[in-house]
């Protein structure tokens, strides 16, 4: 479980990057921070493996203050997924992957079969192994970046805008393929975009952030769409533009949340307690 308690950040210069961001997110599922471009995401998800210190309150994994651990200790087990690949140029994809385990002492043979294994997992064909970065597509970069933040079997996986530089039809894949891996490896993800409906798809928990890091709602993505606290998350989900990718339905007085297909994918309770019940078969 990570848990932010009243945390702030003030950049030297005097910029408020966050001012009192408070959230806790349950471990083995996916929440995802979504909001417009300096609203605060990087800054939030940065404080969790310590690349930002809050100025103010802290963050607790499973109750422990992370600026009591080691900075280099604790970025070993997490992983880190960032928009642009982050790929070391001149080694191969599978020495990409290998990279931490090697570090942390991993025998480099185990830790190359391990990075093939990873690369099948996350949707890569072995052929690719030797390959440098450059000479891959975007969204097999991206692959690779994910590829490479599981390599040490973290328990949390930080990803800020992962899909966020690749074309939309591969964009959907990856956040297709993602929602497979969690399913079955069920990581601790924190998840950062400006889209909202990747937030929407991706998102056990949905937190819709204001300029400032503050809060403008948290819930489940059925709840936001449904029940939009303020005009800022109204606005911002489009819930009034009825071409959302989910959207709610009556079907025999039920009220039911289907995805662009037209599936259902969860039951908003009628009489109001008790929230959205399912989430989707996804996680
Ligand atoms: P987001 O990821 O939502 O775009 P950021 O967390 O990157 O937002 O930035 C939030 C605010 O903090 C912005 O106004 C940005 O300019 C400022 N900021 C981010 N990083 C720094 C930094 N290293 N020094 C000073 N100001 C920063
Ligand atoms: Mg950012």
């Amino acid at each position: 479980m990570i848990r932010f308690e009243n945390v702030g950040k003030v950049y030297r210069g005097g910029s408020t990057a966050v001012t009192d961001f408070s959230c806790t997110i349950e471990s083995h599922t996916c929440t995802v921070l979504v909001g417009t471009s300096g609203s605060g995401k990087t800054t939030l998800l940065r404080m969790v493996n310590r690349m930002v210190d809050p100025t103010s309150g802290r963050v607790m994994i499973d109750d422990e203050d992370v600026a009591s651990v080691d900075p280099v200790q604790l970025r070993r087990r997490i992983g880190y997924v960032m928009q642009s690949s982050g790929l070391l140029p001149h080694r191969t994809v599978v020495d990409n992957v290998a990279t931490v385990p090697v570090l942390t002492g991993t025998p480099r043979r185990e830790a190359r079969a391990h990075a093939l294994d990873l690369m099948e997992m996350v949707g890569l064909q072995r052929d690719l192994a030797e390959r440098y970065p450059a000479q891959l597509s975007g969204g097999q970069q991206q692959r690779v970046g994910v590829a490479r933040a599981l390599a040490s079997d973290p328990n949390i996986l930080l990803m800020d805008e992962p899909f966020g530089a690749v074309d939309p039809i591969v964009r959907a894949d990856l956040q297709e393929e993602l929602s497979r891996l969690q399913t079955e490896l069920g990581k601790t993800i924190l998840f950062v975009t400006h889209d909202i409906d990747e937030a929407f798809r991706l998102g056990d928990q949905v937190v819709v952030l204001r300029p400032g890091g503050v809060i403008a709602q948290a819930g489940e993505p059925a709840e936001i769409l449904a029940h939009p606290a303020d005009e800022f998350v109204r606005t911002f989900v489009g819930a009034d533009r009825g071409a959302r990718t989910l959207h709610v339905r009556d079907i025999d007085g039920a009220r039911i949340v289907v995805d662009e297909a037209g599936a259902a994918v969860g039951v908003l309770d009628p009489a109001g307690h008790g929230g959205p019940v399912g989430n989707g078969e996804r996680p």
